[in-house]
């Protein structure tokens, strides 16, 4: 017979998102530890479908969490772009763009620390069904019945959570990728010897909404180069057509046409993009990462599920403690806070840089190394230039553009 359990929150998935929100309500309530459990239907350390691209936002957040990279990671210092328009190159920064990890790896490093905080990991334990009760929550599993006061529904862009608690499962807002790693020699390949990665738009030219990406990483501390697609569909721009993703790929990056049709492993997997108009709280459940949406026009997801875990643990530290406005607020914040406007903006530039007038906009974008630079320093949130106003943008793009050598 299977067990029940009954915990004050119940985590749905243990990813970033999930983890995330453990490790912030443990850490600012110590007094949580055992009265949190997360359900999780792999065991860490669990495949995942990702390219594992860590923006300097994302590292920034570890650290405060005290959460280091125990695994290998590849750092890069530049990058390029290849738009409809023209190339970019992004130039030499001294700290890290991006820091790239196994997925594997790093869920089971933040599973690790948030177990030694305090959170209770029920892994191999598959949600089948959850439901509201009179003054609790359900979640029927693979391993028995769970019971919580509320839910987190930490559990990916097809939550089980959102679909039965929150209405069903929309697919309009939903992004898909595709990706593939191929064993290389780094001293033979530009994003190993110039620490760089490198992104592909010309897929627009086809009728693909996204673009291509090539980043390095290291998988059993074997050079290699994580190869993928990401496409966003969004039904207020029509598709003109839906071209292969795997073909666009290949004529993005040559070195995956140039390999045997046996040494590509390709993976799909979809990524839920925000959309504000949606709910992310109800009185007893709280959406976070892919399960509440994600960076529309990257498909970056990884930051926004550690800053998503970051307002839930705080929406759920102030309802234990007995604030009936908890969750109402977190779905404000969700939707009008700093992260909801960032991830509006980011739905606003797909929609533009996605849409038939894209030239146009990457052609912008070609004009101003300084907005360029800013755009990249806005994206990756570094030094929270992702607060700044449009007013302190423009006065930086202004000022910098003045500057010799601010336009390209
Ligand atoms: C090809 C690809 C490349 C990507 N590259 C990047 C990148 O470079 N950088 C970046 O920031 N983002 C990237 N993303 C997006 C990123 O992977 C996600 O946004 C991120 O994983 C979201 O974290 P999460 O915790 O919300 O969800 P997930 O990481 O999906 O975690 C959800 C967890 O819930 C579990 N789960 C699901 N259903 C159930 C169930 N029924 N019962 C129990 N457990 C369940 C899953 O096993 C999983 O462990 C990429 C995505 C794809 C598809």
């Amino acid at each position: 017979m299977a067990a029940s359990r009954t915990y004050d929150v119940l985590i749905a998935g243990a990813g970033p998102a999930g983890l995330a929100t453990a490790l912030f309500l443990l850490r600012e309530r110590p007094a949580l530890a055992g009265r949190i459990a997360a359900l999780e239907k792999a065991c860490h350390p669990r495949p995942k479908i990702c390219a594992g691209g860590l923006i300097p936002k994302a590292v920034a957040t570890l650290k405060e969490l005290g959460v280091g990279l125990d695994a290998p990671a590849v750092e890069v210092f530049d990058g390029e772009a290849r738009t409809p328009v023209k190339t970019i190159n992004l130039g030499r920064r001294a700290e890290p763009l991006c820091t790239i990890v196994r997925r594997d790896q790093f869920d089971a490093g933040l599973a690790r620390a948030a177990c030694r905080h305090g959170l209770t990991l029920h892994e191999a334990t598959s949600i089948l069904g959850v439901r509201a009760e009179a003054d609790r929550i359900c979640v029927e599993t693979t391993q028995g019945c769970f019971y919580g006061k509320v839910v987190v529904g930490a559990d990916g862009s097809a939550s089980r959570v959102r679909r039965d608690l929150f209405g069903g499962l929309r697919k309009d807002h939903i992004g898909r990728a595709l990706m593939v790693d191929l064993p290389v020699d780094p001293s033979a390949t530009d994003e190993f010897s110039n620490q760089r990665y490198r992104f592909d738009f010309n897929c627009l030219n086809n009728g693909l909404s996204g673009y291509s990406w090539s980043f390095p990483c290291l998988i059993d501390e074997r050079p290699h180069l994580n190869l993928g697609i990401y496409q966003y569909r969004d039904r207020r721009f029509a598709q003109r057509c839906t071209p292969g993703l795997f073909e666009e790929l290949r004529k993005a990056f040559p070195v995956v046409a140039d390999r045997a049709p046996t040494q590509l492993a390709l993976k799909a997997f979809p990524i839920r993009a925000f959309d504000g108009n949606d709910h992310f709280a109800t009185d007893r459940a709280l959406l976070v990462g892919d399960a509440a949406g994600v960076d529309p026009l990257m498909g970056e997801g990884i930051s926004y599920a550690l800053e998503h875990g970051r307002l839930a643990a705080e929406a759920l530290r102030r309802s234990l403690d007995g604030d009936p406005d908890a969750f109402a607020q977190y779905d404000d914040a969700m939707r009008r806070g700093a992260v909801g406007v960032k991830l509006r903006r980011l739905g606003f530039a797909a929609r533009r840089f996605y849409g038939p007038r894209h030239r146009l906009y990457f052609r912008l974008v070609a004009l101003s190394r300084t907005a360029q630079r800013l755009g990249v320093d806005w994206y990756n949130g570094a030094d929270g230039a992702d607060r700044m106003s449009i007013a302190q943008v423009v006065v930086r793009w202004v000022s910098g553009a003045l500057r010799p050598g601010g336009a390209s």
